[in-house]
């Protein structure tokens, strides 16, 4: 899950932007959403690639591991 990386919380977090990729028309499995803690005003990226299975995080937002991740 996404968490504020100030507050250590997701509870102020919201999605500000949310976007998947298409490309020739086909949907190619990479999603990005924006997110800004209301709290603090930090604001982050959370980028999920569903055909690699990554995920990976920018700015001021932290991707915790509160679920385990299969090999
Ligand atoms: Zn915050």
């Amino acid at each position: 899950m996404i968490t504020c990386s100030n507050c250590e919380t997701a509870q102020f977090l919201q999605i500000t932007q949310s976007r998947v990729y298409f490309e020739d028309g086909e949907m190619i499995n990479e999603i990005s959403e924006t997110y800004e803690c209301t709290l603090c005003g930090a604001t982050g990226q959370y980028i999920y690639d569903e055909d690699r299975d990554t995920e990976d995080v920018t700015g001021d937002v932290e991707l915790t591991t509160e679920r385990p991740k299969h090999a």
